[in-house]
C-alpha cells in the first residue's frame, strides 16, 4: 500500500467558507469593517468564555497589542518559556523589553509553576508595589505562559505565583482554541488571552489572531489601537500612535465558517490522539497526553523519543515516507537574538527539544493513515 503524502497540519474547508467569502465579494465588504468581523468576535468571545474578543491580523499582532495594553515598556523584563514559537518572544522584544526564560514541565510542555515560584522567591523582591529582579534592578512587567500543542499549563499555581506579586498574565493560547481546563476555555484565565488563526492552527482565517478578555477597558483600547487610534473618523484625528492590526472582513468570513466546524475538528483530533495512543502503547515512544482535568484540542500530536539519536531516526524515517514530521521549535534562548537574555535553568526545555517529534495531526487524517505513521515511527525508534 502506498500512502499519500501527509502534512503535519493542514486546514480543512468543509463548511460555509465559499458562501461567506462570496458574500464579502458580492457586497464589497472585504476590508476592516463588516458584519463577519462582528460575528466572528461575538462567537469567539462565547467560545472563549470571555466578555470580549478583538480580532486582529495575526497572533503575533495580538501578543504585541496585549503586552502594550498591560503597560510593558522598554527596560522591563517579561517571563516566558524558551520552548515556544518565536512569536511569543519577538512580541516581548517589540516593546523594547527583555524576555526572561524559565523552564517548562515534562508533562505539559508549558511554563513550570514550581520553577516560576522558586525563581520569583529567590531572585526578585517587591519595590514600590512592583516585582523587581534583584540582579538587574528591572521590573518584571508580565508573564506569558504558552499552552503548548493544545495542552494547558498548570494554571492555578502559575496564576497564584504571579498574582502574589502583581504580575499580569497573558496566556499565549495560539495553539489551544477549543481546549479547556476544568471546563473553562484556555485564554480566559489571564488578564488577556491571545489566539492565532494561521493556516496550520486548529482553525484558520488564512492569517488572523485575536485578543480575548473580560476587561471592558482593555477590549475597547485594543480595538482603538488596532484601528490606528482614530478619535475622529471624519477629520482623521488620532489620539495615540495606533496600528493597522484589524482583521479584514474577508478573513473573518472564513473564520465564521471555520468556527461552525470547530467542535467537529476537535472531536476528530481527539479521536486521532486516542488512536495514536493505542498504537504507541508499549513502544519506545511516549505520546504527550492531556493532563488530568484538561480537555485538549490535541492540535499537534507529539512523541518523546528515548534520546536524540532516536529522535533523528524517527524524523528521518517519517519524512522519507512523506509523513510530515518535525522537531519542536528550536528554543528561543538558542536563537542569536535572544542568546544573551536572562534565564533560569532550562534543562527540561533542552531535553524535550532534543527528543520530541511532532506527528501529522490534521483533522482530515484517516484511521489507516494514523496507523501507518505510528508503525513507521515505532519501527524507527526501536
Ligand atoms: C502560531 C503561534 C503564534 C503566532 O501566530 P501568528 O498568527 O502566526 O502570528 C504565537 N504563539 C504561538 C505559540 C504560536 O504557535
Amino acid at each position: 500500500m502506498t500512502m499519500k503524502k501527509l502534512s503535519l497540519h493542514e486546514p480543512k474547508f468543509a463548511g460555509n467558507e465559499w458562501a461567506y467569502v462570496k458574500e464579502c465579494l458580492d457586497t464589497g465588504w472585504v476590508s476592516s469593517a463588516g458584519k463577519f468581523v462582528d460575528r466572528f468576535e461575538a462567537e469567539l468571545a462565547r467560545r472563549s468564555g470571555t466578555k470580549h474578543a478583538v480580532a486582529v491580523v495575526n497572533g503575533t499582532a495580538a501578543l504585541d497589542l496585549a503586552l502594550k495594553l498591560l503597560g510593558v515598556k522598554a527596560g522591563d523584563e517579561v517571563i516566558c518559556p524558551s520552548l515556544t514559537f518565536i512569536a511569543t518572544v519577538n512580541a516581548v522584544a517589540y516593546q523594547g523589553a527583555t524576555p526572561l526564560f524559565l523552564d517548562v514541565e515534562e508533562t505539559t510542555y508549558g511554563l513550570d509553576p514550581d520553577a516560576l515560584e522558586a525563581f520569583l522567591a529567590a531572585e526578585t523582591e517587591m519595590r514600590d508595589g512592583a516585582c523587581v529582579r534583584k540582579a538587574s534592578g528591572r521590573r518584571i512587567a508580565a508573564c506569558v505562559p504558552m499552552h503548548a500543542l493544545g495542552h494547558p499549563v498548570r494554571l492555578e499555581p502559575l496564576l497564584a505565583a504571579c498574582a502574589a506579586r502583581g504580575i499580569p498574565v497573558i496566556e499565549d493560547a495560539a495553539e489551544s482554541l477549543g481546549s479547556s481546563w476544568r471546563g473553562r476555555p484556555l485564554g480566559s484565565f489571564g488578564r488577556i488571552g491571545t489566539l492565532s488563526f494561521n493556516g496550520n492552527k486548529v482553525l484558520t482565517t488564512g492569517g488572523g489572531g485575536a485578543l480575548v478578555t473580560d476587561d471592558d477597558g482593555l477590549a475597547r483600547r485594543a480595538k482603538h489601537l488596532s484601528t490606528q487610534a482614530k478619535s475622529d473618523t471624519e477629520a482623521f484625528w488620532h489620539d495615540a500612535v495606533g496600528y493597522n492590526y484589524r482583521l479584514p472582513n474577508i478573513n473573518a468570513a472564513i473564520g465564521c465558517a471555520q468556527l461552525e466546524q470547530l467542535d467537529g475538528f476537535v472531536a476528530r483530533k481527539r479521536e486521532i490522539a486516542a488512536l495514536y495512543r493505542r498504537h504507541f502503547e508499549s513502544s519506545a515512544l511516549r505520546l504527550v497526553w492531556e493532563p488530568e482535568g484538561a480537555r485538549s484540542n490535541f492540535w499537534l500530536n507529539t512523541v518523546i523519543a528515548p534520546d536524540a539519536a532516536a529522535q533523528a531516526r524517527v524524523l528521518k524515517a517519517l519524512n522519507a515516507k512523506g509523513f510530515g514530521s518535525r522537531p519542536l521549535w528550536a528554543p528561543a534562548h538558542r536563537q542569536p537574538m535572544f542568546a544573551g537574555c536572562p534565564r533560569g535553568d532550562l534543562a527540561v526545555t533542552d531535553r524535550l527539544w532534543r527528543t520530541s517529534v511532532n506527528l501529522p495531526s490534521s483533522a482530515s487524517l484517516a484511521d489507516d493513515e494514523v496507523a501507518a505513521v505510528a508503525a513507521a515511527a515505532r519501527e524507527a525508534a526501536a
